[in-house]
């Protein structure tokens, strides 16, 4: 049967796999809507979102809600997770044997959410996501096809926030990203590609330049 957020969310709330476990106040699951179109993946919880148990609650939070906002949405109807659900003591990085052990839990939290497009926040997001060693200056701005979905890779709100919020000289990136978030979501697909040539005759219609049957003309049979 298939295991529910909340159940999973119970699961991690004790878990004791690495060392994080040792030194947290809370684990940090996630929050939003469970059916969300739009997955947010930053990098691990602050000293906010470990005594608080809720993600992105911080300044890096308040920008991230902001984004949002900018975009006509809210934080219930998007989930925002992490890559690690525990604080690293003094908020170092994520070192590679805890984003082992952790991101078992953020599959199973993709698998369960089936979002539509993922947006990785951050380097460690992006790396882990679409596993790749290009830095996130590089990969931004762009839509990744992802197993069927669509993943955006941003800045780290917090990375902004370091580099002087509003006057930093990424921060119109991280608006552009957001615009071209809203897009994703709301631009309907492209009609999908015509078939591919099968037969002689059509093959000889095409080079000539006959258009071959077309769809309404076959309704008539
Ligand atoms: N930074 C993150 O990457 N995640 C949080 O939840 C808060 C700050």
């Amino acid at each position: 049967m298939t295991r529910t957020l909340d159940v999973v969310a119970n699961e991690a709330s004790t878990c004791t796999k690495c060392r994080l476990a040792s030194t947290r106040t809370h684990v940090v699951f996630g929050v939003g809507n469970p059916n969300a179109d739009v997955l947010f993946i930053g990098e691990a919880p602050g000293q906010n979102e470990d005594k608080q148990g809720e993600p992105f609650v911080g300044a890096a939070g308040q920008l991230l809600t902001r984004m949002l906002g900018e975009i006509g949405l809210t934080r219930e109807e998007v989930y925002i997770a992490n890559i690690l659900k525990c604080r690293p003591p003094g908020n170092r990085d994520p070192q590679e044997d805890e984003i082992e052990t952790c991101t078992p839990w953020l599959v199973e939290q993709m698998s369960l959410i089936q979002p539509e497009v993922v947006v990785t926040l951050g380097n460690f997001a992006t790396k882990f996501v679409l596993q790749t060693q290009t830095g996130i200056t590089r990969m931004r701005g762009s839509v990744y096809p992802w197993h069927g979905r669509k993943v955006i890779p941003t800045f780290h709100p917090a990375a902004i926030l370091r580099g002087g919020g509003e006057k930093a000289r990424q921060f119109g990136e991280l608006q552009e990203d957001f615009a071209l978030i809203k897009r994703t979501l709301t631009e309907p697909e492209p009609p999908p590609a015509p078939p591919p040539v099968t037969s002689l005759v059509e093959f000889e219609r095409a080079a000539e330049g006959t258009p071959a049957v077309t769809d309404d003309q076959l309704e008539l049979f």
